[in-house]
């Protein structure tokens, strides 16, 4: 039960079970090729001991302290896994006569340190597969740390993932990627000098690498709940869970060790259902189902139960428990928002009325560390009912801008809706000090004490806050403040992910670069052959919209035949290495270059808290 200001201080279970199987907490810094830092646990676990400091939430500082252990834990008899070399875990399961490796972390350095780890104490037994648990990143992108599409292509290694596992994994960094990049830039914090004043790591994990990013198309789909592998003598019976934390995703169960795989759908955190850097909403109601069925399938046979973050659970019941728990969490956020939004509440009225059942919230691993009841319960609002709530006079509000300089000017003006922020800052109300104060900003962004104060607001918010990602937003947006924009310090459409764009899916992206105004009189048919694909595309843009039909016959001003290494190069909008790379053109070559001239790139640098 709560033992501390609502919190189960006494409950230090974790500690034991964070710290169990420890072999070798191995080196904390992993370096590139150029000797570069790409990982430095020791930046985290250096700082993180004893009691909270004044600066930091005692549960998040709990969580934080537990998720900065690192190094190369026996899991039970055969299966390993490296914790603390990544924002996630690398687990290993070993065969009869090389091992699977399961999650291969961001980047290929980090992962390579952590086999490198694990073959230090175990041998150096080849990897014979990679499972990729879901199409997150944090999931796949250091594939060639531990093992080289060479090998994959010679059969001698497999790659295992679930059904739309590529294609989610690319869209997820390429659409929209500009912007959810920006974003992840708060919302973990890379920014973020380390420390008790500083970044204190995301809840789920410390924070992201900034290694290599990489991904090999799998060799093996797997598509169906209850279907069976015997991977190199390891059985495997897997559980589909698309649509749950990530669009395309599994679970698994490894009937000979009793040992149960739940991927990212039930770890110690209450996880995101809307992450703050943005994504498309996922969905409570399927991922609650989904563990409810894991629980049926196979939680009764389980010695233990691990995922690719944050440590283990063992024995049978306690697997039950959890389980149950984290299911009747997300299924409780889902039927309670529900039931309220049919009460006429709104997203914002939902998430400071609903209430946790006392006993789900005596759980530590029900803790909002990275996704938050707060915001979650507002993605659920969104789900189901979209952005607007109903009410007219939210229908069509001025933007940001327009608002701020009507509120300000109706407040008395800066210097008075300054000072009124001040006394609500002395006497504690953080959230409205921050509202005005974002008036000002966005009225008079050079106003000097109306950014010092709101970079002071956003710090006392970020010291409160028990969620490792609201830290992170609120404490970014008081560097910002203070030392101007930080752009984004972990760009993910690393040449590796561009690579496997298919022609579709460049255009795709090309046609969200085109600048509709610009383009609204341009009238263009560009034929795209593809010699190494066998395929041609007939691309047009009309009316400010770039379409495309896959071999067409109808007639176009200019051909283009494209190699695939010159295809990369155009996706990335670079047309002198293209045409290095073997593109080649006939016909009206202005085509080409009024296409060029009409797109615009996504902006890394764009501003968040100034207009
Ligand atoms: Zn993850």
């Amino acid at each position: 039960m709560p033992d501390q200001d609502g919190f189960p201080f006494g409950d230090t279970a974790d500690f034991e079970a964070a710290g169990r199987g420890l072999v070798d907490t191995g080196d904390p810094v992993v370096r590139n090729k150029a000797g570069e830092i790409v990982w430095d646990n020791g930046s985290y676990s250096s700082f993180l001991t004893g009691d909270a400091p004044a600066t930091a939430h005692p549960s998040l500082w709990r969580q934080s302290t537990l998720v900065a252990k690192q190094g190369l834990f026996e899991v039970t008899d055969g299966i390993y896994q490296v914790r603390g070399y990544d924002l996630s875990n690398m687990s290993i399961i070993e065969g009869d006569t090389g091992i699977i490796v399961i999650d291969p972390l961001i980047s290929a350095e980090t992962a390579a340190a952590a086999l490198a780890l694990y073959r230090k104490h175990r041998g150096e037994r080849p990897v014979v597969a990679v499972i990729h648990t879901h199409s997150h990143v944090d999931h796949f992108g250091g594939v060639k740390g531990v093992v080289s599409q060479e090998d994959v292509d010679a059969g001698k290694v497999q790659i295992i993932a679930p059904e739309g596992f590529v294609e989610h994994a690319i869209a997820e960094n390429v659409y929209a990627g500009t912007a959810m990049g920006r974003r992840a830039g708060y919302m973990y914090g890379a920014a973020l000098s380390r420390g008790p004043q500083g970044g204190l790591g995301a809840g789920l994990g410390q924070t992201t690498s900034t290694g290599t990013i990489t991904l090999i198309d799998p060799t093996v789909t797997i598509t169906t709940t209850g279907q069976e592998l015997t991977v190199d003598g390891v059985r495997i019976v897997f559980q589909m869970a698309p649509g749950t934390e990530a669009p395309a995703e599994m679970h698994f169960y490894f009937p000979d060790s009793r040992a149960l795989c739940m991927a990212e759908n039930a770890t110690h955190t209450l996880h995101n259902l809307l992450t703050l850097r943005g994504a498309l909403v996922r969905d409570p109601h399927v991922w609650a189902g989904y563990l409810t069925e894991a629980i049926e399938l196979f939680a009764g046979q389980a010695d233990v139960v691990f995922a690719s973050h944050h440590w283990p659970t063992w024995g049978t019941e306690n697997i039950v428990e959890f389980l149950s728990i984290q299911r009747d969490l997300y299924a409780y956020l889902h039927d309670q928002t529900l039931r309220m939004l049919n009460q006429g509440y709104t997203g914002p009225e939902i998430a400071e009325l609903i209430e946790l059942p006392p006993v789900l919230d005596a759980q530590w691993h029900t803790h909002g560390y990275y996704g938050s009841v707060s915001h979650n319960v507002k993605a659920i609002y969104q789900r189901y009912m979209g952005w607007y709530d109903g009410n007219p006079a939210r229908l069509w509000q001025h933007p940001p801008q327009e608002k701020a300089r009507r509120y300000v000017e109706a407040m008395g003006g800066t210097d008075a809706v300054v000072a009124q922020a001040r006394r609500s800052f002395e006497a504690g109300d953080l959230r409205w000090a921050a509202e005005v104060l974002d008036h000002v900003m966005f009225t008079d962004p050079g106003h000097a004490e109306a950014k010092s104060l709101l970079a002071d607001v956003f710090t006392q918010l970020g010291y409160g806050a028990e969620n490792g990602t609201w830290r992170c937003e609120f404490l970014s947006a008081a560097t910002e403040l203070r030392t101007g924009n930080f752009g984004t310090p972990t760009a993910t459409a690393s040449i590796d992910i561009v690579a496997h764009l298919s022609p579709e899916m460049l255009f795709d992206a090309l046609a969200i670069q085109v600048d509709g105004p610009k383009a609204w009189d341009l009238d263009l048919a560009i034929r795209w052959d593809l010699p190494d694909r066998g395929s041609s595309y007939r691309v047009t843009v009309h009316n400010g919209v770039l379409t495309y039909v896959k071999n067409s016959d109808k007639p176009a001003a200019l051909t283009l035949t494209v190699p695939s290494a010159a295809l990369i190069s155009l996706a990335v909008g670079d047309l002198e290495a293209a045409r290095s790379n073997g593109l080649s053109a006939s016909g009206d070559q202005s085509q080409l270059a009024s296409l060029f001239s009409v797109l615009q790139p996504g902006d890394p640098n764009f501003n968040i808290i100034e207009p």
